[in-house]
Parts: C-alpha cells; structure tokens; sequence
C-alpha cells in the first residue's frame, strides 16, 4: 500500500496539481541537493524550488540567518518601509548588479512573486511610454497573472481568457534547433532582427510603436533555450535606436544560474528594466524591478502589494547573495554546467531521440524527439512529450527529479542548485542515461 499521504493526495487529485497530478511524491526533508520523501527515499533535486534554490535546501547559513532575524525582534513584514535589513538587502541587490546600470538603477519591491514583478514592470513602461503594447516572443514564460499570462509565447494556458493588455506582438524567438526562419546559425540570427526591425520601422507594419520589448536570456519554462549573444547584441542595439525600453525577465535566470550574476551579461548588454524573483529571496517569496531611472515616472504608491516587505525574504536573500559571491557560485555554474552538457551531449550521440541539448550553466534542456519520423529542413525531428513523460518518471524512480518544460513538453529540464559538486553532476547524468534507455520502447 501506498503512504497514507499520496493515497489523500490521490483521491483529492484536484487539490494536488502539476507534478504530483502526474508523478506521486510527498516529501518530508531536504537538505543541500537532496530531498526526501515520507517513506525514506531520497531525490537528486534538479528542479530545487523552481531554480528558487540557489544554494539547496536548507543551506546553514540561511537557516542560521532565518533563525537569528526570527530572534532579533524585526518586525517581518514592513509594507515599503525601510528597516536596516531592508537597507542591507537593497544595497547586496544594487551591489550585484554589473556598472553602469547599478549606479542608475531604481528598485520596486514587489510581492512575493515572480509574476507580480513582471506586472509592475508593464505598468513601469507603459506609465513612462504612455504607449500600451507589448512585444514578446513565443516560448516566453511570464507567470500567471493577468498580464504576465498575456506575455506567455504558448497559446495553452491562456487561449479561454482573451488578452487583458491593449495588445501583443509575439516575435519568433531565436530557436536554434528549431529555426523560425528555417535558416539557423548565423543567418537566422539576422533574419530575426531583420525581421524585428522591420516591425518597428515600417509604419505600415501594422504593429504600432511598443511600451517594450519583453525577453528572457535564457528561455526556462520556454525549453531552456538560450539567446544566442549576437542576437541579444542586436535586439538590445534595435530597442535602443527605436526608442523602446528592453525588459529583460531574470526570474529564472537571475543570480549566477547560467555561469555569470545575470544572463544579460554574457552578451555585455543592458537591460533598462530588471524582472528578479526566485533566487532573490533566498528560497523565500520576493520579487523586485530594477529599472534605469529614467523611466521612474510613476507616482509613489503607483505598486503597492501588501507583502513587500518580507523581512525573512529580504535576510535570506542578502545572506544568499554573500554565498554565492564569496564561494563563486557563478563561475561553478558555468564549469558544472559545462560538465553535464558534455555528458548529455555524449548521449545525444547514442541516442537518435535526444534531438537538442542546450543550455547556459546549469539551466540545461534535452529536448526528446521522435527518432522514427523525418526531420525537418533543419535536421529537427517533431518533439516527444510521451518519451520526455516516462524519461521523467523513470528518473523519479532512480532517484532524481527533473521538470519538463518546453512549447511541446518534451524538454527535460535540469535546474540544480549552484551549490551541486561535480560528482552529483555525473551522478546526474548516469541516472538520466539509464533513465532514458529504460524508457525507450
Ligand atoms: N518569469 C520567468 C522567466 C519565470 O521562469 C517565471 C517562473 N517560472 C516567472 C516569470 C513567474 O514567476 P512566479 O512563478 O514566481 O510568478
């Protein structure tokens, strides 16, 4: 018999979504890159809260710092006013962020999400703008509320609600594997922002000027699909000469997760206006904008939000921020990831059904693909969401967790925390090779 956990779990399927709906787990502990479940049997966690947990679970100097604010009498909620763990917090968040926008920067806490930051990023743009559109790319992932669901580059989650913006452009993003210009490399990187900036240029383009142009670095939910820099280059040049200020969403990519601080700076671009959550908290709820002053027309109070002022998240977040700067966490990123792509790759060599494996540190896809069926133009086959399910399950089953992601959910997904050694890495890698050899037919 089951534990008497999942069989509630089962039987009020409805209050247990996502990943419990497909894979029964309950768990009971974690620590560092590991959880637990009821009955004592332990994950390599390659989801870690979302990419939320930097440093994995339970990282001794957060618990330590959590426990010691718990004792100090700070209130823990202060809505928008300072208190001297929110004036640290501000200045480890400034402080991290690359010259020159550091010392132009503005920062708007925000709710405990990741969602309600991309809200008040639109809101910041269209105020400053007075323009009301949005350009976005297809595969994006922007959250779930209202507007951020407007933004999303799937048409799944949100094709009963309508639009709650004036207007979105979706922008073919730059899939290598999967060319939107069918051209790849080099020449579909130009055929990309030939194709934006004609967009904006031509006034008979039928899209009329933007409040901005909304992108991830990396795309996450999207299938890990990382921006190559030259077009990151480009679009940050073309936003610039038509006026449009370019929010990038680091949510996901925030923090040292793709090898530097923010994904933004492998392309030696700036972003006008910052989306952080995840990481930020140091595994707790928090989110904030940053955005060049500029732009900071908006009237105090124009987002408020009852929980801004998270104290724990805030004491977490600077002490999470010490971490990883202190111990390197980023360049560990980038040689981690490194070591699992090259591994996975070794697979891809193997295995005809492991069409694409990319990535920027250690935020790595496999993208599953039917190895039976005729590639297209560009050597791609159609993607296999069945495979990437019991590729997944039967990882659960070696003791490894991963998320499935992608605009056809077939890319498995790897999210650890920076704080994985390079023997997990390979252990990592073992399992999810055995993982798929089990799970092909
Ligand atoms: N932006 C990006 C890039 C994300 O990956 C996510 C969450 N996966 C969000 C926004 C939304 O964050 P939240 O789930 O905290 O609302």
């Amino acid at each position: 018999g089951d534990h008497p956990l999942l069989e509630r779990q089962r039987q009020h399927e409805s209050n247990a979504r996502s990943y419990p709906r497909r894979l029964p787990l309950a768990l009971s502990r974690a620590q560092g890159v590991y959880v637990e479940d009821v009955e004592g049997r332990v994950f390599l966690d390659c989801l870690a809260g979302a990419g939320t947990l930097a440093l994995g679970h339970n990282h001794p100097a957060v618990t330590d710092v959590l426990v010691r604010t718990l004792h100090s009498g700070l209130p823990l909620h202060t809505l928008d006013i300072t208190t001297p763990v929110k004036d640290r917090f501000t200045q480890d968040v400034l402080g991290a962020l690359p010259a020159p926008f550091a010392h132009h920067a503005r920062i708007q806490f925000c709710g405990p999400t990741g969602a309600d930051a991309v809200e008040a990023a639109l809101k910041l743009v269209k105020l400053a703008t007075g323009r009301g559109t949005v350009l976005a790319f297809q595969g994006a992932y922007h959250g779930m509320t209202q507007g951020a669901l407007t933004l999303m580059g799937n048409l799944g989650p949100k094709a009963a609600l309508g639009s709650s913006l004036n207007g979105v452009q979706f922008l073919p993003y730059p899939y290598e594997y999967r060319c939107p210009f069918g051209l790849g490399g080099g020449a579909g990187i130009a055929a990309s922002l030939a194709y934006i900036d004609n967009l904006l240029s031509d006034p008979e383009s039928g899209v009329p000027k933007p409040a901005a142009i909304i992108v991830e670095a990396v795309q996450g939910e999207g299938g890990m699909i990382p921006a190559p820099v030259a077009w990151l280059k480009g679009l940050r040049a073309l936003a610039t000469r038509h006026d449009i200020p370019l929010i990038l969403d680091e949510v996901q990519t925030g923090f040292g997760r793709t090898g530097r601080m923010f994904a933004f700076e492998h392309a030696g671009i700036e972003p006008d206006v910052l989306v952080l959550s995840k990481a930020l908290g140091g595994g707790l709820p928090l989110s904030v904008v940053a955005y060049h002053e500029r732009f900071d027309t908006w009237r105090p109070g124009a987002h408020a939000g009852t929980f801004r002022g998270n104290q724990l998240a805030m004491a977490a977040g600077s002490v999470t921020l010490s971490v990883l700067r202190a111990e390197r966490l980023d360049a560990a990123a980038a040689e981690l990831g490194a070591r699992l792509m090259a591994q996975l790759a070794a697979l891809a060599k193997e295995h005809a059904c492991i069409g694409d494996v990319r990535g920027r540190g250690l935020m790595i896809g496999v993208e599953l693909v039917d190895a039976a069926a005729a590639p297209d133009a560009l050597g791609a086959r159609p993607a296999h969401r069945e495979l990437a399910g019991r590729v997944q399950r039967e990882c659960l089953r070696r003791g490894m967790i991963v998320e499935l992601g992608g605009r056809h959910g077939s890319v498995v997904r790897f999210l650890p925390p920076l704080v994985i050694t390079a023997a997990q890495i390979d252990e990592a890698a073992r399992i999810f090779g055995q993982a798929l050899v089990a799970a092909l037919p």
